[in-house]
């Protein structure tokens, strides 16, 4: 590791050890949403537990079973988006492993594939090649997401919750800004120390960074409320221009989800109405 920046964002197709008993192994899929790729991790020395298999693709997951030196424990699935969890078959197949997870919704978006073998209970230990991780419920971007705490290190697995370099995306219904917060706060009381996502470089100062984060969405959320304010009646598309103002427009496409979170969000406090494809300010 002596040549090697744990905090430089990582390459399409890498193998790096980012920690003391973790390994990161970057997915061939780049792209807008996902960066360089989905980052797995492998955690733990003998029978390490494997976070997030990443794509279905056999360069990738030979490369994963290669650094778990051809054991697995556990496969950890911190959602079941089809960036995060379609490698989970592969290597169940060639490991016996068990897939850990929460069922998936309904609503389209997800692995069709995917089939955990067993839950995970909030606060849950697993035992990961000689580590301890912790299970976390972080519904928000995906109602059955999960993080893990490598409670040792401090090192949280924060699969689509935090990322770095982008703003996760949050689709309603399953996706929920309110819970998203929620979820958000309660990281940051936890003894976090550093940021291992599913997506881009690892970051160190958690709490800054989950504090930065929380600001951000805030910052947005008073965006769209002013935004209804100033008009008292408006749908979604009137508003997008000027909410996302700073935001290229060819990222508007997927900035759209995450405003109709953020109104959610505002209906069910009660400071805006939707009526049809019409949002009516209510006030604070
Ligand atoms: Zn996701």
């Amino acid at each position: 590791m002596a040549d090697f920046d744990p905090w430089a964002p990582p390459a399409t197709g890498t193998v790096q050890q980012v920690a003391a008993a973790v390994w990161r192994i970057v997915a061939p899929n780049p792209s807008p949403l996902t960066g360089p790729g989905t980052n797995t991790y492998v955690v733990g020395t003998e029978r390490p537990v494997v976070i997030d298999p990443g794509c279905d693709d056999t360069g990738h997951l030979g490369r994963v079973l290669e650094v778990a030196g051809g054991v697995v424990s556990r496969i950890v699935c911190t959602h079941s988006h089809p960036d995060h969890s379609p490698g989970a078959r592969w290597l169940k197949e060639r490991t016996g492993a068990p897939v850990h997870g929460l069922p998936a919704p309904d609503d389209g978006h997800q692995d069709p594939g995917y089939a955990p073998d067993a839950g995970l209970a909030h606060g849950e230990r697993i035992e990961a090649g000689g580590e301890a991780l912790r299970a976390l419920h972080t519904p928000g971007h995906a109602s059955n997401h999960v993080c893990l705490l490598l409670e040792e290190a401090g090192l949280l697995f924060t699969g689509d919750h935090l990322m770095s370099g982008s703003t996760v995306i949050i689709i309603p219904p399953d996706g929920s800004m309110r819970l998203y917060l929620e979820s958000l706060r309660e990281l940051r009381e936890l003894p976090v120390s550093a940021l291992a996502p599913g997506h881009g470089a690892l970051m160190p100062k958690a709490v800054a960074e989950i504090e930065r984060v929380i600001g951000h969405r805030l910052a947005r959320e008073e965006k769209l409320a002013r935004a209804l304010g100033t008009r008292r009646a408006a749908t979604l598309e009137d508003v997008l221009p000027d909410v996302y103002d700073d935001v290229p427009k060819f990222m508007h496409v997927y900035a759209r989800y995450s405003l109709l979170a953020h109104a959610v969000k505002l209906v069910e406090e009660g400071r805006a109405r939707v009526e049809g494809e019409v949002y009516r300010w209510l006030g604070d």
